[in-house]
């Protein structure tokens, strides 16, 4: 395809301001799906689908387009349509894909407005230095107010008002106005094609009929059907088996050239060996210069992963296997706890990541897992002057620690005006320190924090939404480390520390942690034959204490001399319960505490 028709540009949106729909729409409009089969999120149908994994995620969809209005009415265009993931945990990814882009269609939810995912999406497609095109959707709801929402877009990214398109992705209104606006507005892809191939990676799926099914956007020369590829960074070369077009099928293809986005496959097993973001080549003519960007995904939260059937634990490694083939961020290394037995230390993009794999764990793989509360990584400088990479507290230094190191975000939080107040309140509460306030229309306003990263991946958003009344929308992205007042809270029981219970908490909260842990204990743990203290320290300095009482009857005695038979049963019940016990020293303790206990609420 010539460079100077194709078009490529992606839809970026807070969740549920209607992506996916108007995606729908576009697909029917220019007529890559045939109307019998179209359906509701037709994109997103895959994701089932690629869940079970049966087939690809349709990451890029190409359209043909005919101009339908205006001075350029008939002109033909190639639009490629590259969709983002939606969640923070993801940002790097979704730079990825817009980096693959020149335009981006920033949609906003007529009845709703600006949000915080807008403002986030929208810096990246800046950063990217892309065309946005504003676009207010649900223009047919009745609660739509586009005159003062389409101000506020307008004001935001410093267009005209009139600039700003409506649409109904649900009725179809506006679309192929939009679609021809797209021609006239976006600059069609600029690359040498004289040169040796470079394309971008900005996804990789795991197929298990076809191995890993690589997305790239060609940006300079040219990748061909026989061709050998090379990975930049790792400088390994594949034998290409098939590349091609995503229509929103998979069609294959004979080349791509400049501008181009596509697929490869490659007969690789393991995404690992095909990232996002990662440069292609051609190994018969490479490329001196890898695409700039190219990083790896860092962990940023970690916690243990137990089986709660010990013996599950080969079946867990397997299954973290084969997710680790889909899931290039996903890290984790054997690990063994005195409380829990054998498991994983995992690491994870954030906690939607965790829960996501937590939830395929358990649904595709049928295991009943026990995660551990989930930390983030600090780097810690002993005394003597040892620079440590703690990422599970049994790692934090024993000894005197010169100076402890944290992750930060800078967060932004959108909230009507009337909320101001206790979205202030809780950012202060979570160690946040203010960076800025602005007002987004009259009654809207933005408030920038700084925050503990720490801070915010336990249920700040469930706090944040309920003072709120649910207005609240929330971002947040990476802001470096600062240094932090940490201590390594042990709960130990009878004297004996339990190490799924350690964690490494600000000094003003360990008493908190340490009284709310034990606490529960109290609670959960059933009576011994004798006195059981359960203390939470920093060191050896005890700083809450709880008590079980010992029994004071044997359980046997009400049957001495009674029913032989009632006796048997109750040592049956007993020794059935045992199973399910683990023991910490002398203490029983039933697998129920520990996930009652490291239940976050
Ligand atoms: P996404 O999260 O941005 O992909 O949003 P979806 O496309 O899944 O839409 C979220 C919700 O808004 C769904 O219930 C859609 O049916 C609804 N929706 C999307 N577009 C429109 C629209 O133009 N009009 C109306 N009335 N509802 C819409
Ligand atoms: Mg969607």
């Amino acid at each position: 395809t010539d460079p100077g028709r194709i078009r490529n540009f992606c839809i970026i949106a807070h969740i549920d301001h209607g992506k996916s729909t108007l995606a729908d729409r576009m697909l029917q409009i220019t007529g890559v799906v045939d109307p019998r089969q179209m359906r509701a999120q037709y994109l997103d149908r895959m994701d089932i689908e690629r869940e079970r994994g049966i087939t690809i995620k349709s990451q890029a969809v190409r359209m043909p387009w005919t101009v339908r209005e205006g001075d350029r009415k008939g002109e033909t265009a190639v639009l490629n349509m590259i969709d983002t993931p939606g969640h923070v945990d993801f940002t790097y990814e979704v730079s990825r894909s817009l980096a693959a882009c020149e335009g981006a269609i920033l949609l906003v939810d007529a009845a709703q407005g600006i949000e915080a995912q807008t403002l986030a999406n929208l810096y990246l497609a800046m950063e990217n230095d892309l065309r946005i095109i504003p676009v207010l959707n649900k223009i047919d709801l009745p609660a739509a107010q586009p005159e003062k929402y389409g101000e506020e877009l307008a004001k935001l990214i410093g267009c005209d008002p009139a600039d700003v398109l409506r649409v109904s992705g649900k009725t179809g209104v506006g679309v192929d106005h939009l679609l021809d606006v797209v021609v006239r507005e976006l600059a069609p892809p600029i690359g040498d094609a004289d040169a040796p191939a470079r394309a971008m990676i900005f996804d990789s799926v795991y197929d298990v009929y076809r191995g890993v099914v690589t997305y790239v956007r060609v940006i300079d020369g040219r990748i061909e059907a026989r061709d050998k590829i090379k990975m930049m960074s790792t400088g390994a070369v594949h034998e290409l088996l098939e590349i091609g077009v995503v229509s929103p099928e998979m069609e294959k293809a004979q080349a791509l050239g400049v501008g181009e986005v596509g697929y490869l496959i490659t007969g690789v097993k393991d995404v690992r060996q095909s990232r996002v973001g990662d440069t292609v080549t051609r190994s018969l003519r490479p490329a001196k210069e890898a695409l700039g960007g190219y990083k790896d995904p860092k962990p940023m939260v970690y916690s243990g992963l137990y089986p709660i059937d010990g013996s599950d634990y080969p079946a867990l490694r397997d299954a973290l296997d084969k997710l680790q083939l889909n899931d290039a961020a996903l890290t984790y290394e054997p690990e063994t706890s005195a409380a829990l037995g054998f498991g994983f230390r995992v690491g994870y993009l954030g906690l939607l990541h965790l829960e996501i794999i937590g939830e395929r764990l358990e649904r595709e793989f049928g295991l009943d897992l026990i995660s551990t509360a989930p930390n983030v990584v600090y780097q810690v400088m002993t005394e003597d002057a040892e620079l440590r990479t703690v990422t599970n507290p049994s790692e934090f230094p024993a000894g005197k620690v010169a100076e402890i190191h944290e992750p930060v975000v800078r967060a932004t939080v959108l909230v009507p005006n009337e909320f101001v107040g206790a979205v202030m309140e809780l950012c202060q509460s979570r160690r946040g320190i203010m960076l800025g306030m602005e007002y987004l229309s009259t009654e809207r306003v933005e408030l920038r924090y700084t925050l503990p990263l720490a801070e915010i991946i336990f249920d700040f958003f469930d706090q944040l939404k309920s003072k709120t009344k649910g207005y609240a929308s929330l971002d947040y992205e990476p802001s470096g480390e600062q240094t932090a007042d940490l201590v390594k809270v042990d709960i130990l029981l009878h004297g004996e520390p339990v190490d799924a219970f350690s964690a490494i908490v600000h000094k003003d909260k360990a008493y908190a942690y340490g009284t709310s842990i034990a606490a529960k204990l109290q609670k959960l743990i059933p009576r011994q034959q004798f006195e059981v203290p359960i203390q939470a320290a920093i060191g050896s300095r005890i700083i809450a204490r709880e008590t079980i009482r010992a029994i004071r009857k044997d359980v046997l005695a009400k049957c001495y001399g009674g029913d032989i038979s009632r006796k048997r049963k109750l040592l049956e019940k007993q020794k059935e319960g045992k199973k399910r016990m683990k023991m910490v020293g002398r203490v029983e303790v039933p697998q129920e505490a520990f996930i009652a206990a490291l239940s976050t609420s």
